[in-house]
């Protein structure tokens, strides 16, 4: 047993200077992600700072006609949150595709967002591992890579980030809301998670003082066609092989605008603005599909076990905008439990 102490901030502020004072402490809002690490020796924090009452539990309307997400809403109330269902039914599938109904329950938004790689020699503290090791090597490129990055990959690490429901904030275009010592900032989603470079310990551009308090969804939900494609082991309770967030703007059968984000092939969730690029004023037909496929994987990179993802993501894309395009989203399994 290892010990730990325990407190609780009473407002962000407090949150945030409590953070600021210990560069070993960690915030635990729903502890789905984090009591797991810490059980296997991990994460190994000297203070658990309990963020959980907090006052960031609301979904509020913008100014703008978007929304902004409290980082404590859990993930099933967002999902099944009128506004989420109406106006961006790609966000509450992807949520709905993730992890069980118990688990969405317990799940906050600024958790999901922090969640670290599933890699398993992440997990295995007998191995080496430079993320949760520096320099201390990476087992997996020449271990066992089935669920492994394709895209953005470094020598020092090729694990992937497990969200499902970052891959439909990625192709949303939202924003997430942190504040630190010196006040509060924006930061793109896009921009949050990092590539492994030769830092992988760091999986995001959040500072160690800051929290996350707000994800905000801009007007536009493209809630007529979309899709959330997961492809993985079993229907339900399984990480992502390969996910595909696919939403599309139409004038009849051309393409207006497009968007197009991956899950599971990298570090981060994989945004492709220059496949989007390659479908706007094109034909919503199958060649178009493929060719942003193309473009998208021309630069993907397999190992010893991954080599197929490259191919499932290609079929996968192909579907996905073929979903997207018909106005018929690909459905999640699991229901509202009252
Ligand atoms: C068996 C299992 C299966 C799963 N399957 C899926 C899946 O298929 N798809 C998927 O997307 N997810 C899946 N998950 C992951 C799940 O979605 C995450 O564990 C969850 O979203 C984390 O949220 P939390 O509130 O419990 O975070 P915690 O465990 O409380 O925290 C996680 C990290 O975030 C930090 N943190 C939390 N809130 C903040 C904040 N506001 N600001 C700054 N830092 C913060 C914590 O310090 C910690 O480092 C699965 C989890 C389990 C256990
Ligand atoms: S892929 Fe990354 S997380 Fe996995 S063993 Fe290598 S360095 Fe560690």
């Amino acid at each position: 047993m290892i010990n730990f102490e325990y407190s609780r901030a009473t407002d962000v502020a407090d949150a945030v200077r409590q953070i600021a004072a210990d560069p070993n402490a960690k915030f635990i809002a729903g502890g789905t992600n984090l009591i797991d690490l810490m059980k296997d020796d991990v994460e190994r924090p000297t203070r658990l700072i309990d963020i959980t009452r907090l006052p960031l539990k609301s979904v509020e309307e913008t100014g703008g006609g978007g929304l902004r997400i409290g980082a404590l809403v859990p993930n099933s109330d967002l999902a099944y949150h009128p506004l989420i269902a109406q106006r961006y039914p790609m966000l509450a599938s992807a949520i709905l595709a993730g992890a069980s109904a118990q688990l969405r329950n317990m799940a906050s938004t600024g958790g999901n967002l922090l969640q670290r790689t599933r890699c398993a020699y992440f997990y295995d503290i007998a191995t080496p591992c430079n993320k949760r090791e520096p320099a201390s090597g990476c087992s997996a490129i020449n271990g066992l890579n089935r669920g492994h990055a394709i895209l953005g990959t470094s020598e020092s690490c090729i694990a992937t980030h497990p969200s499902d429901m970052c891959v439909a904030l990625a192709a949303l275009d939202a924003k997430v809301h942190v504040a630190g010592p010196t006040g509060e900032r924006t930061i793109a989603l896009t921009d949050f998670h990092r590539l492994p470079g030769d830092a992988p310990q760091r999986d995001t551009n959040l500072q160690a003082n800051e929290i996350v308090t707000a994800v905000e969804l801009p007007a536009r939900g493209f809630k007529k066609n979309y899709t959330y494609l997961k492809v993985r082991d079993r229907l339900s309770y399984a990480f992502a092989l390969v996910s595909i967030a696919a939403a599309l703007e139409l004038d009849g059968s051309t393409i207006k605008d497009a968007r197009l984000a991956l899950g599971g092939v990298a570090h981060k969730p994989w945004r492709d603005q220059a496949a989007e690029a390659a479908l706007r004023g094109q034909a919503a037909e199958a060649a178009t599909f493929a060719q942003a496929a193309d473009l998208l994987l021309s630069e993907a990179k397999g190992y010893a076990h991954n080599t197929f993802k490259i191919s499932l993501a290609r079929r996968g894309i192909v579907r996905a905008l073929t979903q997207a395009a018909q106005g018929t989203p690909q459905s999640q399994s699991d229901k509202k439990i009252a």
